[in-house]
């Protein structure tokens, strides 16, 4: 979702209020976690946009259920709750500041008079979630011999023994 600063940018410390959730912002964010082979069933996100010079600041919090794949299991599941908090810096890349903090990572683009805010919240968001996905913390995972799914018992092949 690339939303329009456009007239905030036109006040001088111009402040916005932004409170986010479903349609265009939940089918960004789900497009992003699909990239990850996550899905997402609901996001919202609460916060202010600040006009500075050349720049927008943004700052709030963000809350994601996110569903994905067991890294253990390969079982899909859902209702991971991700929250935190987000601020961030968009910068105009007509002048050279800004071109340098976007090139160096410490601001994201302002194109067209647009923010892709959708990746600043995702990139926010992931920082908070776990790189390999359980279903639940204790998943026992998958036989590695049969491949029986060791969460609903021994699977009796004989395969490395799981101790209780
Ligand atoms: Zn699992
Ligand atoms: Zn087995």
């Amino acid at each position: 979702m690339r939303l329009h600063v456009g007239n905030l940018m036109k006040v001088k410390d111009g402040e916005e209020r932004l409170s986010l959730g479903g349609g265009e912002f939940l089918a960004g964010m789900a497009e992003l976690a699909g990239g990850h082979g996550l899905t997402v069933a609901e996001a919202e996100f609460v916060g202010t946009l600040h006009n500075g010079e050349g720049m927008v600041s943004m700052r709030g919090r963000a809350r994601l259920t996110l569903g994905g794949d067991c890294y253990r299991c390969g079982k899909a599941f859902g209702g991971m709750k991700v929250a935190c908090a987000v601020k961030e810096t968009f910068a105009l890349t007509d002048g050279a500041d800004g071109k340098a903090m976007v090139a160096s990572g410490t601001a994201y683009p302002i194109e067209e008079r647009r923010i892709d805010i959708c990746r600043a919240i995702w990139e926010n968001a992931m920082v908070e979630t776990p790189a390999k996905l359980l279903c639940r913390v204790d998943c026992m995972g998958l036989c590695p011999k049969c491949g029986a799914d060791l969460n609903e018992g021994p699977c009796g092949c004989g395969g490395p023994v799981v101790e209780a």
